[in-house]
């Protein structure tokens, strides 16, 4: 294995920083990205401009020395700010403990960062190269100039393909054959807006915290960025009375605002202007398998799993994939018996975290204006603190553990189970039936192991 050249395709997130860890163990890595090199050249507006940073994206960088280089980027935020139908603020914390912290990082930043190291580490990397095809057989592939529309074939020995969710190597994939899926769509998109700075790079929102403007069919959400403004996106269905298809002018636009989120109305000074320029960004889950054509070729990040965003957990994902490949390659001596320990490995965890995703969608859009809610996340606070080792809420379990996916939804479930005895028939915290609470818990869950539960 160690003479093989590796072929990856997609030089974003994931694809940048499996190329760090492949070329520091000295393989031949090529990458080709489809767009121009991001250093020299600015991100198209109303993408994705930053993302909530969590413990296994935080993790992969630690182990590859990055974190260090970021930290300067990174704002934290110890918890969500809630803005209700009349501007009043609801500031939730996610935890007692100082960890439970996630961060607004910026997307460009980031992919700077990991394509400055991908390039230090050796990786050979192509920009405004995209591929088109691929022939699996023999181990062909089709790149297309982007700048001057032509296109070369090129032989691989093996291929990871981390084009992201639209991915044209999965799709040749299904369409040879090789692999089933499916691209499930939401009915919801998403417009990105921007919060400017105010006068001396001032924040006009609390800085430190996730903000929702949670409104039941839709919301708003913003996240900090360093020089003072916040990056917004409103999630909203396509189409119905209250719909991307009923926001066609300045007028319906500003109409729309001034009825939902009044306190962010004045904040967002190119509203009309940026809502109707700005992209309508389409949202959903892919599922697929195998992720593998034989050792010939593999998904992984979104490629192989993207899910919707709403537990900012697409990217942390990916790098988590990044890492446990990673442990991989000091197991195995061939690609193919690689590629199927990790598609086994990470396939269930993918599942679970996709559908996580869609039910979090749920919470922040809707469940969090609701009191039980509020009781329930007293309650579990609660029990976190009786219950270190065996009581920890589903959500810090994704964000602030790198607990597996698939053991944060099934002990998550349990949870739900045993907060929905608790809370029925009261309305105040102080009012829980400790001594069943406590029964219950040493009854339905174990300790975390060491394992489980890693920080
Ligand atoms: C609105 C929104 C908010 C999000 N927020 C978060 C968040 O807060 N936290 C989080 O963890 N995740 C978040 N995500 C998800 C996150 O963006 C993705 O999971 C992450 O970018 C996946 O990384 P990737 O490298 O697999 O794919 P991408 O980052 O999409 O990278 C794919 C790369 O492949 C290139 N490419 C595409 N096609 C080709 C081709 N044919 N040939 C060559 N190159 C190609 C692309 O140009 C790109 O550079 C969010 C996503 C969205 C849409």
């Amino acid at each position: 294995m160690r003479s093989t050249k590796i072929t990856l395709i997609g030089a974003g997130l994931a694809g940048c920083l499996l190329a760090i860890y492949l070329a520091r163990r000295r393989f031949s890595v090529q990458v080709f990205e489809r767009r121009p090199d991001m250093r020299k050249h600015a991100l198209p507006a109303g993408r994705s401009i930053n993302l909530s940073l969590s413990a296994r994206g935080i993790h992969a960088l630690q182990e590859l020395e990055l974190y260090g280089k970021l930290e300067a980027h990174l704002l934290a935020m110890p918890g969500r700010m809630i803005h209700g139908e009349k501007g009043e603020l609801l500031y939730q914390p996610y935890g007692r403990d100082p960890s439970a912290v996630h961060y607004s990082v910026g997307r460009g930043i980031l992919n700077k960062v990991l394509l400055n190291a991908a390039e230090s580490a050796g990786a050979e990397l192509f920009f405004a190269t995209g591929c088109t095809g691929l022939d699996f057989e023999n181990g062909r592939l089709f790149l297309r100039n982007e700048q001057d529309g032509t296109t070369q074939a090129q032989t691989f020995e093996t291929l990871i393909a981390m084009d992201g969710a639209g991915s044209v190597v999965r799709h040749a994939m299904i369409e040879q054959g090789h692999i089933q899926g499916s691209d499930e769509h939401l009915a919801h998109g998403y417009k990105e807006l921007t919060i400017p700075a105010g006068p001396n790079g001032a924040c006009r929102l609390e800085k430190n915290a996730l903000h929702i403007w949670p409104r039941g069919g839709f919301m708003l959400i913003a996240l900090p960025n360093t020089d003072g403004s916040f990056t917004c996106t409103l999630f909203l269905p396509y189409a119905g009375p209250l719909s991307f298809e009923t926001l066609r002018d300045e007028k319906s636009v500003l109409n729309f605002f001034e009825t939902e989120f009044p306190d962010a109305l004045p904040l967002i000074p190119n509203l009309s202007d940026d809502f109707l320029a700005h992209p309508t960004g389409t949202l959903g889950t892919v599922r697929c398998f195998p992720w593998r054509v034989g050792g010939k070729a593999l998904l992984l990040g979104d490629a192989a799993h993207a899910v919707v965003p709403f537990h900012g957990q697409g990217m942390n994902c990916a790098f988590e994939d990044c890492a446990v490949f990673n442990q991989l390659l000091d197991k195995h001596q061939d690609w193919e018996s690689l590629y199927l320990e990790f598609e086994a490995s990470r396939k269930p965890n993918a599942e679970a975290i996709a559908d996580m995703a869609l039910e979090n969608y749920i919470e922040m859009r809707d469940a969090v204006r609701d009191s039980k809610f509020h009781l329930c996340k007293k309650i579990e606070w609660l029990l976190e603190a009786r219950h270190t080792q065996r009581f920890i809420s589903r959500y810090a379990m994704i964000m602030f553990h790198r607990t597996p996916y698939l053991i944060a939804q099934a002990r998550g479930e349990i949870q739900s189970a045993i907060l929905e005895q608790l809370s029925a028939s009261i309305d105040r915290v102080e009012d829980v039936d400790l001594e069943l609470a406590d029964k219950l818990i040493v009854e339905k869950l174990t300790p975390l192991s060491e394992e489980e539960s890693l920080l």
